[in-house]
């Protein structure tokens, strides 16, 4: 047996063993799917049976979030998480190398080196912006990834950036698992450039972690390789008629996303002199080490290694568990713990 070389030096996905009962670590919706939702789509497979595969393609699914962003059908692609999107997209494109403006979302790299590609990390500018200068190798690189809203940094990537990078014609992937968070959202994008796909997810505003389901739009261009390539039974049929119905009640979902923003912002406001940005997403970048202060008490929050080792990422839950966290970090904070900044 001989196993691919990437493979070998790839390290495991770690999580801590033992989470704490007030878990704000993975910017997960404090909200599960309402219980009206859950019991029309148990209804439905009363007489729906499990022995027969999904519809191919999801296509319900498929057209009812076309009509909803108004783009064709054969322009969105829905898989198990929109994490499951990520290494079809990459797998399309000539190339050595994937590009990345650090700090962002883990999963880029583990795709990219799982492919058995390099990954090329840029680095945000002091506001957590893509900087000026960026020319990529068209020869070399194959993909450009960028988050707006960004993980873990929370804020939104300017449109103008997102433009100049999408004008030199590299293909760009644009996550946007936390846009119903945010003002900015580049769907309009697609109609000037052919070569951009933009990731969603039920993940996180419409707190289906849960249920994987994911979906990518594109182009033409891109859809038409993309459909060759794109697995057809992506998505189970349960999780499919989940994300159905929530889109069916998607006045029920804004409402906690408002919820969700105002808490945001309060927070935001709170601890302002922590933050480097203002977050347009459902958690908050804050430089402090209260990780293991707020551990002990019940909260577990993110931290990170490296660069960011200074900051911990803390999902807004519900109101209660938000308050809580406000009250600790107050008093973690007028404790003299400035010495360590
Ligand atoms: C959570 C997250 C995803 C993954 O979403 P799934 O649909 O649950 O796989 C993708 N991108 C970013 C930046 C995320 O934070």
């Amino acid at each position: 047996m001989r196993f691919r070389e990437n493979i070998v030096n790839m390290k495991p996905y770690s999580v801590p063993e033992r989470l704490p009962p007030i878990r704000l670590d993975k910017n997960e919706s404090p909200f599960d799917v309402p219980m009206c939702i859950k019991k029309k789509v148990f209804e439905h497979f009363q007489t729906n049976p499990f022995n027969r595969y999904p519809e191919i393609d999801s296509m319900m699914l498929r057209e009812a979030l076309a009509a909803d962003m108004g783009v064709d059908a054969s322009q969105v692609f829905i898989s198990s998480g929109a994490d499951a999107l990520i290494p079809e997209i990459i797998d399309l494109f000539e190339g050595e190398q994937v590009i990345t403006f650090q700090p962002t979302f883990s999963m880029y790299d583990f795709y990219t080196l799982r492919r058995g590609l390099r990954m090329k990390e840029l680095e945000l500018d002091e506001n957590f912006a893509i900087p000026n200068d960026f020319a990529p190798d068209l020869e070399r690189d194959c993909l450009v990834i960028i988050c707006s809203p960004n993980n873990p940094t929370g804020n939104d990537m300017a449109s103008e950036k997102i433009r100049d990078i999408l004008e030199t014609g590299i293909p760009v992937l644009l996550d946007q698992a936390y846009v119903e968070f945010s003002d900015n959202d580049y769907l309009g994008l697609l109609k000037e450039y052919d070569n951009l796909i933009i990731l969603r997810t039920f993940s996180k505003a419409f707190g289906m972690s849960g249920l994987r389901v994911g979906y990518a739009i594109t182009s033409e261009k891109i859809a038409k390789h993309l459909s060759k390539a794109h697995s057809p039974f992506a998505l189970n049929s349960f999780s499919c008629q989940m994300a159905l119905e929530m889109l069916k009640n998607k006045e029920l979902i804004k409402e906690r996303i408002d919820f969700i923003k105002a808490q945001r912002d309060s927070m935001q406001d709170e601890f302002k002199t922590l933050s480097r940005v203002n977050s347009s997403a459902n958690f908050i970048l804050l430089k402090t080490d209260a990780f293991d202060f707020l551990f002990e008490r019940g909260i577990a929050v993110r931290k990170f290694k490296g660069k960011m080792n200074e900051y911990v990422r803390i999902t807004l839950g519900t109101q209660e568990e938000n308050e809580v966290v406000k009250k600790l970090l107050k008093e973690f904070e007028t404790k003299d713990h400035s010495w360590i900044h």
